[in-house]
């Protein structure tokens, strides 16, 4: 960013960087490669110039609400921007059309109420205070008008305030494009109460955030010719399956489980059940409750919300019973048999719960037992019955928890929209897209590289739009954009999804051949990838690799990754639950096709490649809007602002990458006036008697000697450079 070579004795500066912990001060004098600085809390320190960021000492105390007019685009510059702002409750800051959002982790009063909707109804972007509302209302006005498709991207790290952030866009859409409270449920409110019903299925506390959407989820509203909502479909993605039977402490199963146990008396005698902690499912943690949440209460609501998004009482009873027969299913487990491999079910308490879980479920409970227990080899010779041992027997009873979630799942998005709604007639839409963002851990598993590689292709979407925006300003102005540079990232792309030939496409292969193990696979992808650049095999590594993505260098341990990626039912469960008496159950479980059938592996991967293609192409159809999520702390504390835990974010969310395409051209944009009233001091002759404004600029530059400066019809453009050399030229007069 923002060079320090512009730097003279009188500049204010800021001055780091240990730990991005920045403090401003005041060059006092400059000795070769060091400046003597006086720091504002007091103190005269010698640094290197290279540490040195110029400051601008004009900036209002309650700072800048578009970033992209500071005069001085670094990172000490934003982050201290950012942090004044939240300090004062300003959570909301755009940089240019990203609008930034730091969660608050509290209320703020009156920040989403109906009259602040009211205000922000129609009004021109830039009048009022950034608002996510001030986003909508963009989107909702640009559909009208041009009668094009609008989008709203949010995203961010886990517990950086996505979700709210995407109930507050669908509130205010809601409350435009309602229509006048009628008879029924109106689809406005349908598209609202999706909410809670998927987040009671789809989310869990987490050590990052107590309600964690453990899915993505693009939801598609959908507007007839007079801006009223006329439909809706929501899309989700991987919803993350092994939580269903393991979890570690601090953590949370999904919500329902817990909502359940909680439920009435009489139901909860109905399913069998009873204290949280007698389920092996959740007792692996020792968090039951959450602080602030009511379970009991939660119950009900859910059921509300369902009733709402047309899900009836017969239905709701079979769900809570598939939730419940899960609960059971844990708790079955298996005993050494007399025969070598070959196991039964324990004791007492397990048969018990193996018979629960057969009602609930109506299936037969032998069939059950020889479902978790056996499988059947079918050899060219005859059809073999063979026991599993008690380790396959635990792993076949989790797998065919996570099948059974999983389908309950994918039933209630495809329930919700069947019961709000398509509009196939609908003119255009607005789609607003809640996607985890990047992730780095110490260790990252195919999980994580589902969700780098989404936030790649999201990425290069964000790209493109920059420097189209970019583009546009400079066209608008009459001025060269040759300047502007393209930041791409097709390359990590084709390294993950080209077919032939990529991550994915090796991974399938490995998958689909019989001998492969992660080892072969990750020597497959240390020989094929050589001598890419995005791709490198750690020194001394068997089985890991790095992929240098935008946002950072992530290791990831192949150790589960063909695991992962092989999605199919095991034919005795498949058999098992398409011969239930319980029409939910059976229609959970349809008759797979043909096809995967012969081949026995679907892929994940390859399906996510898939369904984000499908994400691309809506939203290249769209006018694309950003709201960025931060959070500003790990403790989840209002109040504290950690200045390396957001830059980082700022980082990955691609808020810098931004910034930089910014700075690779000219950066600083200021009206003729807004230039003239800060330089004029530079050539005050030049403002004497009458001048044209732009005359005037160009004089004042020419003045100066300096270069690095375009003249448009309405602005200058100036190079990041020029502004710190201008202003030390001010500082000399
Ligand atoms: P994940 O990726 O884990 O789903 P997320 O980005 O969706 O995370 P949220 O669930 O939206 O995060 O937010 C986490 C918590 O932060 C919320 O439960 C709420 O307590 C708080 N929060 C977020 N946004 C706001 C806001 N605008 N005002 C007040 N509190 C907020
Ligand atoms: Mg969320």
């Amino acid at each position: 960013m923002d060079n320090p070579v512009n730097i003279v004795v009188g500049s204010h500066i800021w001055v780091g960087d240990i730990e991005s912990v920045w403090i401003d001060g005041l060059v006092l004098n400059i000795i070769g490669e060091d400046a003597e600085i006086q720091t504002s809390d007091g103190r005269q320190v010698v640094v290197k110039m290279s540490n040195l960021y110029p400051r601008d000492a004009e900036a209002p105390a309650t700072g800048i609400d578009d970033m992209t007019r500071m005069s001085y685009l670094n990172e000490p510059g934003l982050l201290h921007n950012l942090a004044i702002r939240y300090a004062i409750n300003e959570i909301y800051t755009y940089t240019g059309n990203i609008l930034i959002a730091i969660n608050p982790f509290q209320s703020i009063s009156n920040l989403y109420d109906p009259c602040v909707m009211e205000q922000y109804k129609g009004a021109p972007v830039g009048e009022l205070k950034p608002h996510v509302f001030a986003i909508a209302d963009v989107a909702y006005r640009a559909m009208i008008t041009n009668g094009k498709s609008n989008s709203i991207l949010v995203s961010g790290e886990s517990g950086a305030g996505k979700t709210e952030t995407t109930k507050m866009l669908m509130c205010y859409l809601a409350f435009l494009g309602g229509k006048a409270a009628s008879e029924g449920r109106s689809v406005q409110q349908q598209v609202l109460e999706s909410n809670p019903v998927l987040e009671a299925f789809g989310n869990a506390k987490t050590v990052r955030n107590n309600n964690s959407s453990r899915f993505g989820k693009f939801v598609e509203i959908q507007f007839d010719k007079k801006g009223r909502i006329s439909g809706a479909a929501i899309r989700t993605y991987l919803l993350e399956r092994s939580r269903v039977c393991q979890i570690s402490d601090p953590e949370r199963n999904y919500h329902c489980f817990y909502l359940l146990c909680a439920a009435p008396p009489q139901e909860r005698e109905r399913y069998k059940l009873g204290n949280p902690k007698s389920f092996h499912y959740l007792n692996q943690s020792n968090c039951y409750e959450l602080a602030g949440v009511n379970d009991a209460h939660d119950y009900l609501a859910t059921k509300r919300a369902m009733d709402i998004v047309g899900i009836g009482e017969q239905e709701q009873d079979a769900i809570f019973r598939v939730v419940a027969a899960i609960l059971h299913l844990g708790n079955v487990d298996f005993a050494k048999g007399e025969e070598s491999d070959s196991s039964f079910i324990k004791d007492e308490e397990s048969k018990f719960h193996l018979q629960m879980t057969a009602e609930l479920l109506m299936c037969d409970p032998n069939a059950l037992e020889d479902a978790l227990c056996k499988r059947i080899m079918i050899t060219r010779e005859e059809i073999i019955k063979r026991s599993l041992d008690p380790l396959g027997a635990t792993v076949s009873r989790d797998g065919l928890a996570k099948t059974i979630y999983s389908r309950l799942f994918d039933w209630l998005v495809g329930k919700i929209n069947v019961s709000i709604g398509q509009d196939h007639g609908s003119e255009y839409l607005i789609g607003v897209l809640d996607i985890y963002g990047f992730e780095s851990f110490k260790t990252n598993s195919f999980e994580q590289f589902c969700i780098n590689y989404t936030n790649e292709k999201l990425q290069q979407h964000f790209n493109q739009h920059v420097f189209k925006m970019e583009q546009e300003e400079y066209v608008k102005e009459e001025i060269d954009w040759s300047y502007i540079e393209f930041v791409d990232n097709q390359d990590v792309l084709d390294l993950i999804e080209k077919k032939p030939g990529g991550i994915i496409a090796l991974l399938d292969e490995a998958c689909m051949f019989p001998k492969s193990n992660h080892e072969t696979f990750s020597q497959k992808l240390y020989q094929t990838f050589k001598n890419h650049k995005r791709f490198t095999k750690p020194k001394l590594a068997r089985s890991d690799f790095t992929i240098v993505h935008y946002a950072g260098d992530v290791l990831y341990q192949s150790d589960h990754f063909l695991d992962k990626n092989k999605d199919y039912v095991v034919a005795e469960h498949q058999d098992l639950l398409i011969a239930s008496k319980c029409s939910f159950v059976s229609g959970l479980f349809p008759p797979p096709e043909e096809a995967t059938k012969s081949s026995k592996f679907s892929s994940i991967g390859s399906r996510f490649k898939l369904q984000l293609q499908q994400l691309m192409e809506t939203l290249n159809s769209t006018e694309p809007h950003y709201i960025r999520c931060v959070k500003p702390n790990t403790v989840l504390q209002p109040a504290i602002f950690e200045n390396a835990t957001v830059m980082q974010q700022l980082r990955h969310g691609g808020v810098l990458e931004a910034v930089r395409i910014k700075c690779a051209g000219y950066p600083t944009h200021r009206t003729f006036s807004e230039f003239l009233s800060r330089f004029g001091i530079l050539a005050p002759e030049v403002l004497e008697g009458d001048y044209e404004e732009m005359v005037a600029c160009r004089k004042i530059l020419e003045k100066t000697g300096l270069e690095g400066y375009l003249i448009g019809k309405s602005k200058l453009f100036l190079r990041g450079s020029l502004m710190a050399e201008l202003d030390a030229q001010r500082t000399r007069v």
